[in-house]
């Protein structure tokens, strides 16, 4: 169990009044109940060390002062936010990517959710100062993420060209440009589009998975996970489950035969010519006359590999062995591979009767049309792409059978193209 980040400071005083009413209201409609539920996972700790309120998915750290500021339907939204930044795993979901930013990302996210079910007069309301972006509704923490960085970076290179220096334009995108492809943590790398950002918001989500081993994550995971489908359960019992929090249950069937479904869009791919010549001799002994069946090799197959910092490994372990084992069955005549962050890292080529081998180390962010694009100019019959889904520049179908073979997507789906869930 890990520690408090902030200790309990008893000298400071909240309204408990006040927070229970805030508590009662969640807890008392059908509608906000299961984040009443999972409010009362969380352990309360008060503190003058966090502005507002703040979640790492163990304590509720509380701002007496914060407190002061809100009515009861306000404190409500609150809670239900940080219940929500828990049951979407935002505490374990932020990788390589700022502190700052994903804060930014994952408040537009769930402002807009709950923005959208809390419309009653009685019903919580958000307090000033929250992020307010009603498109993310239907983004995932990453994408917005994404979006709210290229419109960041957008927005500098705007205010350098009204600057109207074209020179100091020219050193600035090549700066932008190479923070991207690193890492986005706090204080590191040139390129930090987020540092500008006015936004803050109120109701953190503290990222813990550093201080955590690998077992502590699993644990984490699997606290998390638990939590709410409780609270799905709770308030499947009042009958009412909002859709958002539906949407945040890890499925189980989801992960149903994907290995099925890699095996059949890779046979799907084995060109089959019937043979009027060549009769199927099984047939022949019950005296009817049937086509025999050539099957030939499968020609080209480019598979593409997000390596954003993101990407799970034992999910690419799994997807790669799935693959060489496809790979060994159907004999394609030729295997790319394409290893992609943002844009192209590594290409292998692989020959039919070539030992094939897939690895992948993290990187940077995620851009799916470099790879798409340099797939295309190997005239693939089919194309693979292993990713967690985390960007939306799938730009035009390229017109050969696609597959998205995804990890961790949370609900992002592709314009075009099948999709196989990897657990
Ligand atoms: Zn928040």
């Amino acid at each position: 169990m890990l520690k408090p980040i902030f200790p309990n400071d008893d000298t400071l005083i909240i309204d408990r009044s006040k927070w229970l009413k805030a508590y009662s209201l969640l807890n008392s409609r059908s509608t906000t109940k299961a984040w009443a539920y999972i409010i009362q996972t969380l352990r309360l700790t008060v503190t003058d060390k966090v502005d507002t309120m703040a979640v790492d998915g163990y304590f509720l750290y509380v701002n007496p002062s914060f407190i002061e500021g809100l009515s009861v339907r306000e404190l409500a939204f609150v809670m239900a936010h940080e219940a929500y930044h828990v049951a979407a795993r935002h505490h374990l979901r932020r990788a390589w990517r700022n502190p700052k930013g994903w804060n930014i990302a994952a408040d537009a996210v769930i402002n807009a959710n709950l923005n959208e079910t809390f419309y009653g007069f009685q019903d919580p309301v958000m307090p000033k100062d929250g992020i307010d972006k009603p498109w993310a509704r239907s983004y995932t923490a990453e994408l917005a993420y994404e979006k709210l960085k290229k419109d960041q970076q957008e927005q500098q290179q705007q205010q350098g060209q009204d600057e109207g220096d074209d020179a100091q334009q020219d050193g600035q995108g090549q700066g932008q440009g190479d923070g991207q492809d690193g890492d986005e943590q706090q204080g590191q790398g040139g390129g930090n589009p987020f540092e500008d950002m006015k936004e803050q918001g109120w109701g953190d989500v503290i990222d813990r998975t550093d201080e955590m081993s690998t077992e502590e994550q699993i644990e984490a995971e699997e606290k998390a996970a638990k939590t709410v489908k409780r609270a799905v359960k709770v308030a499947q019992q009042q009958g009412h489950v909002p859709g958002c929090i539906k949407e945040l249950v890890p499925s189980d069937e989801a992960k149903q035969d994907w290995r099925e479904v890699l095996r059949t869009f890779a046979s799907n791919l084995i060109p089959t010519d019937y043979c009027w010549h060549k009769p199927d001799v099984r047939f022949l002994s019950q005296g009817s006359y049937m086509p025999g069946v050539i099957k030939e090799n499968v020609g080209r197959i480019a598979i593409c590999v997000d390596t954003s910092g993101s990407i799970s490994q034992p999910a690419l372990e799994a997807f790669a062995s799935e693959t060489r084992e496809i790979v060994e069955e159907i004999k394609p005549e030729h295997v790319t591979v394409i290893y992609c962050d943002t844009k192209v890292q590594r290409v292998e080529e692989f020959e039919h009767g070539d030992d094939f081998r897939m690895e992948a180390e993290g990187g940077g962010g995620t851009r799916f049309r470099p790879a798409i694009d340099r797939a295309l100019e190997t005239d693939p019959d089919a194309i693979i792409y292993f990713t967690d889904m985390g960007a939306r520049d799938h730009g035009e179908d390229p017109g050969v059978p696609f597959l998205w073979a995804t990890y961790d997507r949370w609900g992002a789906t592709a314009p075009y193209g099948e999709m196989i869930d990897v657990e």
